[in-house]
């Protein structure tokens, strides 16, 4: 079998920041709320993640999936799958 290197997993972020400013409605993020749904280490002129270097696992999509979704779904499919979730809320931002 061939034992080909893994290629490195890259989301297609389009860095729009709305994940960023839900975090309450995860229970896995909602200790990150600064009190208005909006992740504490947002940084709102940039649209960027104040900390990325070492922000926490729950938002490394990477790390995510090589931990646990990498177990039932490829790459794509997860990639397809969490892309819906940023269409749903981009649709949903009204700014
Ligand atoms: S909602 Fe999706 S595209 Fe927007 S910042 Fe979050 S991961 Fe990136
Ligand atoms: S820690 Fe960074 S990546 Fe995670 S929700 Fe907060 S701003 Fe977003």
């Amino acid at each position: 079998m061939c034992q080909s290197k893994k290629l490195p997993q890259v989301f297609p972020c389009s860095q729009c920041g709305l994940c960023c400013q839900q975090v309450h409605l995860a229970t896995e993020t909602s200790y990150l709320d600064r009190g208005d749904g909006v992740c504490r280490h947002y940084d709102e002129p940039s649209k960027l993640c104040g900390i990325y270097n070492e922000r926490p696992d729950i938002c490394r999509v990477d790390l995510q999936f090589d931990r646990t979704y990498s177990k039932q779904y490829s790459w794509d499919e997860y990639v397809v799958m969490n892309l819906i979730a940023c269409e749903f809320l981009q649709s949903q931002d009204t700014q």
